[in-house]
């Protein structure tokens, strides 16, 4: 090959990748699919990945750039995730060099070397080992230090420790401590735990894994809450590092990490690379390292972990595989389950996914043979699942959201000394602020929605364009001063929580109260120790926690699942009840779930409560056959929005039109409409829904479809994105 050209995936939304000039110092030996090249692009150079070498280009080589530098000797993007994003890209249509993008660790996507700065850690002198610290009380920040690290004797990592280096050097000098670079990422640090023995529902599914580790196979793990599916994750983890393999976890909120490193951390001694959003840039990078080199044996991590390099994969987990949250909802729009079980595919390792109310996708995949059903139907030991009683709100008085019933209740409880546990997905103090002369209600101005009264610092805010203003004193319509909050969220409930029960501890867990970072770790660890007795939050309490003390949870308001125009908003309802009263009566004591709605006749609903998820799941599986919706044929939703309010619609039916013409595509385009809430953040929104019983119909249509509207001169006023397996539809 005398001239080689570099086809290069460059971070832009165009749906194409560049061609570039190799480097004049390189050679083509030394050029591999998946290094980072740096190259000129427009003003400025960039940095992208080698998709391949070729000979030739359509592009007249004059008229070709050099490529300034290759940054890799060895690939940075491992051969699986290549083929992994190269196929994701093309499957939900995204341009390649955002996919590619995504998939690399922030430092690595900026230039930066693909070596980890070694971790620093201190431990103590065996001269430093004899020092008291109570001796240092003139040097408080010197006696502080060997404080810890005498309680630390495996050593702490420089960062852990919040002082100077100034202090480290005279601790240093005096031969007291040193500094030592731990081999691993995280080490096991607290007393071991033992394993359970497996009942035997638990010991089959272990055996039903274990017994193709070494090649693929698909599994769904369905256990019902505090059925021991993480001991079941452990069993398999520790057989997996006994093949000298690895293991990636995946779980779908940040907030459900801390509790799994730790029971990684008391089971295994080994290192444990940690990927999330929480995470320094330099950290992250660390972690992804680690993990390529092997020398992390479990890594875990949020959605993005899955494009995590394994040098020696055994087994991909996928925790809670039916959370929305596993889907990215903007940008390259992918599925964290469906790339795992495509990855675990490519590799040759089984897959496990995991949930107590798993998503009706994966149970129709159990259906059609394709993933393996292994069902832990009861609860560990001696706890018991918690019995339902619903409350009709049409016939009851509420106060500030709670009925007279419910708060009955939770004063027995904590008459008993349980903890109570309640629930409402709406954060702030009131959803709506209503003038009772003239009914009228703040709007807010950039949006078609209401905005939230919010108690803590007095302003209305809305939750959808972060936009806010103070309140209203009178009525702008018609200039009464009768404005009064309508609806309860959280804040109001635990003010009436606080006046109803002045003596009892309370702890809110929503957006407001978890800002800063490292809050929603302690307030999570303050309500699984059991310290406040009455816990109220929105789905962030309710999502996989913990809380051994909970016997009652109330449910204050499930009717928002019932009538919603998405498909999925029922199935996310059963999901969320579950998952929440779930959280009651999870150790030796029983537990009780209280629901108010104001449909407790609703079919849905009374399956759920009276024959739980499973019968639930089988019927609404039924619906959405007898109504052809997924799983049982395939959609993409094209959005698009504009500030011009008529645009999004008219671009939309250019498209339709389009579709129409083409004919006997095997695609259906239902639309074009206005989303639920047609004006976000000041843009109009529509879109377009396209469904197909063959899946190739469906990407061959999108496959010219977004070539062409690349090129169409609208999209410089509209802006559109593709969304292949939607998890919304509003
Ligand atoms: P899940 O992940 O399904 O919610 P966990 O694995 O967290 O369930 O188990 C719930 C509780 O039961 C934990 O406290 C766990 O230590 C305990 N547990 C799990 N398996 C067993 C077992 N075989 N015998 C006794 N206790 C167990
Ligand atoms: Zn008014
Ligand atoms: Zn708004």
């Amino acid at each position: 090959m005398n001239r080689p050209i570099l086809r290069i995936a460059i971070c832009t939304p165009l749906y194409r990748s560049f061609d570039y000039l190799a480097p004049r110092d390189s050679h083509a030996a030394a050029l591999h699919a998946g290094q980072r090249i740096r190259v000129p692009f427009g003003r400025r150079t960039t940095v992208g990945v080698l998709l391949e070498v070729v000979e030739h280009t359509d592009i007249a080589v004059e008229k070709l750039k050099r490529a300034l530098q290759v940054l890799d000797e060895q690939p940075v993007i491992a051969a699986d995730i290549f083929s992994m994003v190269s196929w994701a890209s093309r499957y939900y249509h995204h341009p390649i060099g955002e996919a590619f993008a995504a998939a690399l660790p922030v430092l690595l996507r900026q230039g930066q070397p693909a070596s980890s700065n070694p971790v620093v850690a201190y431990r103590l002198t065996a001269a430093g080992r004899d020092i008291e610290p109570n001796t240092l009380a003139r040097a408080p920040r010197q006696a502080a230090i060997i404080a810890a690290l005498h309680s630390a004797p495996q050593g702490v990592e420089r960062a852990a420790l919040d002082v100077p280096a100034s202090v480290l050097q005279a601790l240093t000098g005096k031969g007291w401590i040193e500094t030592f670079t731990p081999d691993s990422v995280l080490h096991a640090t607290t007393t071991p735990d033992v394993p359970h023995a497996l009942n035997p529902d638990q010991q089959r599914a272990v055996d039903a894994v274990s017994a193709h580790l070494g090649e693929f196979d698909a599994f769904l793990l369905e256990g019902v809450t505090g059925s021991g599916k993480t001991e079941v994750y452990l069993h398999l983890i520790d057989q997996v590092l006994a093949r000298g393999q690895q293991v990636l976890v995946l779980v779908p909120e940040i907030g459900l990490t801390p509790q799994l490193v730790t029971r990684f951390r008391q089971r295994f001694p080994v290192a444990l690379a940690v990927l999330h959003s929480g995470l320094t840039d330099r950290d992250r990078l660390n972690a992804w390292i680690a993990a390529g080199a092997g020398s992390a044996p479990i890594v875990l991590g949020t959605r993005s972990a899955i494009f995590t390099p394994l040098a020696h994969p055994g087994l991909l987990i996928v925790d809670e595989e039916h959370d929305a949250s596993l889907k990215q909802q903007e940008g390259f729009r992918y599925s964290a389950r469906d790339l795992a079980v495509w990855r675990a595919r490519l590799l040759g390792v089984p897959v496990l996914l995991g949930s107590a109310t798993p998503s009706l996708e994966s149970l129709y995949n159990v259906e059609q043979q394709r993933y393996r059903h292994l069902v832990l139907p009861e609860r560990t030991g001696s706890a018991e699942l918690p019995g339902f009683h619903l409350i009709d709100v049409r016939q009851q008085v509420l106060q500030d959201g709670l009925s007279a019933l419910l708060l009955k209740q939770v004063e027995q409880h904590l008459a008993s000394a349980g903890q109570v546990l309640l629930f409402l997905n709406r954060r702030g103090f009131a959803p709506t602020l209503m003038c009772y002369d003239c009914d009228w209600v703040a709007e807010c101005r950039r949006c078609d929605a209401r905005l939230t009264w919010h108690h803590s610092d007095g302003r209305l805010h809305c939750h959808h364009c972060g936009s806010q203003r103070p309140v209203d004193t009178r009525c702008p319509q018609c200039g009464s001063s009768e404005l009064h909050p309508q609806g309860q969220g959280t804040e109001r409930v635990e003010q009436a929580l606080a006046e109803r029960f002045p003596d009892v501890e309370r702890l809110r867990i929503d957006r407001d109260t978890t800002r800063r970072k490292g809050s929603l770790d302690r307030l999570l660890e303050q309500a699984r120790v059991g310290q406040r007795q009455i816990l109220l939050g929105t789905q962030m309490l309710a999502k996989g926690h913990h809380f051994p003390n909970v016997t009652l949870v109330g449910i204050l308001d499930a009717d928002h699942g019932l009538f919603s125009t998405d498909f999925r908003a029922s199935e996310r309802m059963a999901q969320l009840i579950v998952q929440v009263a779930g959280r009651a009566g999870r150790q030796d004591r029983p537990g009780q779930v209280i629901i108010q709605t104001a449909h407790p006749d609703h079919p849905l609903l009374q399956l759920l409560v009276t024959r739980g998820y499973p019968a639930f799941a089988a019927a609404a599986l039924a619906e959405r056959k007898a109504a052809h919706l997924p799983p049982l044929t395939n959609l993409a939703l094209l959005r698009a929005e504009a500030t011009d309010a008529a645009a999004p619609i008219r671009f939309l039916e250019g498209i339709q039109a389009r579709i129409r013409q083409g004919g006997g595509t095997g695609v259906e385009a239902w639309g074009p409409v206005p989303a639920s809430m047609e004006r976000r953040a000041g843009r109009y929104r529509a879109q377009l829904l396209l469904q197909s019983d063959q899946r190739a119909d469906l990407q061959q249509l999108l496959g010219g479809l977004v070539r062409e509207l690349e090129k169409s001169p609208d999209t410089r006023r509209v802006r559109w994105s593709v969304d292949v397996d939607p998890a919304d539809t509003y």
